[in-house]
């Protein structure tokens, strides 16, 4: 452990190191951020395969991407920031056009988690409390990293004293040629997925699960990521590219394939596997440039792409959709993992 730096309030953020033979990965407790993690090329040839900043300050003045966060404390969106739980109905401030995303304005992202090292990682800790970006109810998060040969293992838990939504989840944008290496159009995705959650005009899910079949989303046999990106799908234009909730094979609460990312170009692989019900794949549309990060390269449009493991976007709002309804008396635990391989050319 080190310290950072410090926020602009004055808190001292610790950032962590944890390592394998093969990776290197630093997590920080500003966010509970995924900073860094560093893997081998087919060659051996060792880049940093995830989006990100060389100081504190970076992370401190980018307010829009969420790079390697912890969201909370509802991951994505929530149309017109309200919902109802038992008849009360709550009020979130809206920061996405009419709706909200990733918890509010002031999300989980925001804060100096409580830090505590464990064998192989770290947990992070942090107290929300009732009312806080107008949720109700106090809620205690908890995000452990922890690597162990190549894989870097996320267990999240959640507990309430009031009913509460809650979805977590983190925002790391990957690019397997490594951080500074462009677009991720050429990288090849694979999702275990043969529903999608469509969108309207708002990124807000209409409430159908729709086949992917047939479709620019169908990625149950590997695709490569820019092949249909600028169909003229609608779902596509209203995304701007990918930025869709996959309804995951196989049962939730079961830790089980998500999806797989290969880089042909490098070789190496990016394997996840989560208890979630769905993930965000999101092509990093709304990069634009504004924001430099490592080794001085401009961050542009879908030069990173997002797998976000969760519950669908909008759940408080959905009846058909798997409840993020928490109550108190109960832990809310899951589950995903990062694995990092290569792959012989082809
Ligand atoms: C959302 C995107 C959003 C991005 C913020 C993703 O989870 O789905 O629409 O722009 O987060 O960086």
């Amino acid at each position: 452990m080190s310290i950072w730096g410090t926020t602009k309030e004055g808190v001292a953020v610790p950032i962590y190191t944890l390592k394998s033979a093969q990776i290197e990965v630093r997590v920080m407790a500003y966010g509970a951020k995924l900073v860094s993690i560093r893997t081998p090329d087919r060659s051996g040839k060792v880049a940093d395969v995830v989006l990100g900043y060389d100081t504190l300050e970076g992370y401190l003045n980018d307010n829009s991407t969420y790079f390697g966060g912890i969201v909370g404390r509802y991951g994505n969106r929530i149309a017109l920031g309200k919902f109802s739980i038992d008849g009360a109905t709550y009020h979130i401030p809206i920061n996405n056009g009419a709706n909200t995303l990733h918890g509010g304005p002031i999300g989980f992202d925001r804060y100096v988690w409580d830090a505590k090292e464990i064998p192989n990682g770290v947990e992070f800790t942090h107290v929300s409390p009732d009312g806080d970006m107008g949720y109700p109810g106090a809620l205690t998060a908890k995000v452990k990293y922890t690597l162990a040969g190549n894989t870097l293992r996320l267990d999240y838990s959640a507990s309430t004293d009031k009913a509460t939504v809650v979805n977590l989840t983190n925002h790391a944008y990957f690019n397997l040629r490594g951080d500074d290496q462009g677009t991720i159009l050429d990288e090849v995705l694979e999702l275990n997925a043969d529903r999608y959650t469509p969108v309207d005009g708002g990124l807000i899910p209409t409430g159908v699960l729709a086949p992917v079949a047939g479709t620019p989303f169908d990625f149950r046999k590997p695709e490569v990521v820019g092949a249909r990106i600028e169909s003229d799908s609608e779902q596509m234009k209203l995304g701007g590219g990918y930025d869709h909730n996959f309804v995951l094979n196989g049962n939730a609460g079961t830790l089980r394939l998500a999806a797989v990312m290969t880089s042909p170009e490098s070789g190496r692989r990016l394997t996840v596997e989560t208890t979630e019900p769905g993930i965000q794949f999101y092509s990093g549309n709304f990069l634009d440039g504004t924001f430099t990060g490592r080794h001085g390269v401009k961050y542009e449009m879908r030069t990173g792409f997002c797998l976000e493991t969760q519950h669908f976007p909008d759940s408080p709002n959905q009846p058909n959709f798997p409840s993020t309804v928490l109550r108190p008396g109960v832990t809310r635990h899951s589950t995903t993992t990062f694995a990092f391989s290569t792959v012989k050319a082809e």
